[in-house]
């Protein structure tokens, strides 16, 4: 499950990407709305605890490092993990430095999820927006079929990757907490601006607040 589940998620966003030309922005921020808080929820509920229940107060090190991780990768991936570039799309070359950045995230993301459900799914769930707008963006620089197979192809197996590998490694707890840490952090802060980049002005807005309601309640219950 915890490898399928991501790698899915890849392959439904793209697919989307071929689908649907443009999503309406409504729509998107629905979705990246409902991603950020089941991620949120997802962390807070399984993460979190396990973290801290060690007693190891250093721990909380590796989650802020995992916050500026995050920050500094974003710098390369022009926020693409939330769901949105901000990026010219009639730049003609390929945006390296983002997908390496996407990928390092898809990765370290991927490492803690053996035995962790909620968050295997919602790593999952923020794959769709992220696949869709990245083979959005193929599509319009006109890359060629086996080029964007190339690419979403990488991408898909990134997380997977990482499951695999922590697994087989057979990490203690020693090591595994400290990347749950880390993960956490990544995962804090994608989550957070998932959620206030999805919103317009600080206005109230029901349906998001609806779909918040909804991620958050999914992500307690699975
Ligand atoms: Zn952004
Ligand atoms: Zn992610």
């Amino acid at each position: 499950m915890n490898y399928l589940l991501p790698f899915l998620a890849v392959v439904i966003g793209s697919l989307a990407a071929f689908l649907f030309k443009e999503v309406s922005n409504l729509r998107m921020k629905l979705l990246l709305a409902f991603s950020g808080a089941f991620l949120l929820s997802a962390v807070a509920v399984e993460f979190l605890p396990e973290i801290y229940e060690s007693g190891n107060a250093t721990y909380g090190i590796y989650l802020i490092a995992g916050v500026f991780i995050q920050i500094i990768l974003e710098f390369f991936s022009k926020g693409a993990e939330h769901g949105h570039m901000h990026v010219r799309k009639d730049v003609a070359s390929f945006p390296y430095a983002l997908f390496v950045s996407l990928c390092i995230h898809a990765f370290l993301e991927g490492m803690p999820l053996q035995d962790a459900s909620g968050m295997t799914y919602g790593v999952a769930i923020h794959k769709i927006p992220i696949a869709f707008i990245f083979t959005g963006f193929l599509i319009a620089n006109k890359a060629s079929m086996s080029k964007i197979l190339l690419v979403i192809g990488i991408f898909a197996v990134m997380s997977p990757l990482g499951s695999l590998i922590a697994q087989n490694a057979n990490f203690n707890v020693d090591i595994m907490l400290p990347i749950k840490a880390l993960v956490a952090g990544i995962v804090l802060h994608v989550s957070t601006t998932l959620i206030l980049e999805s919103s317009d002005g600080h206005q109230f807005n029901l349906a998001k607040m609806l779909v918040m309601l909804a991620g958050a309640g999914l992500a307690f219950m699975i």
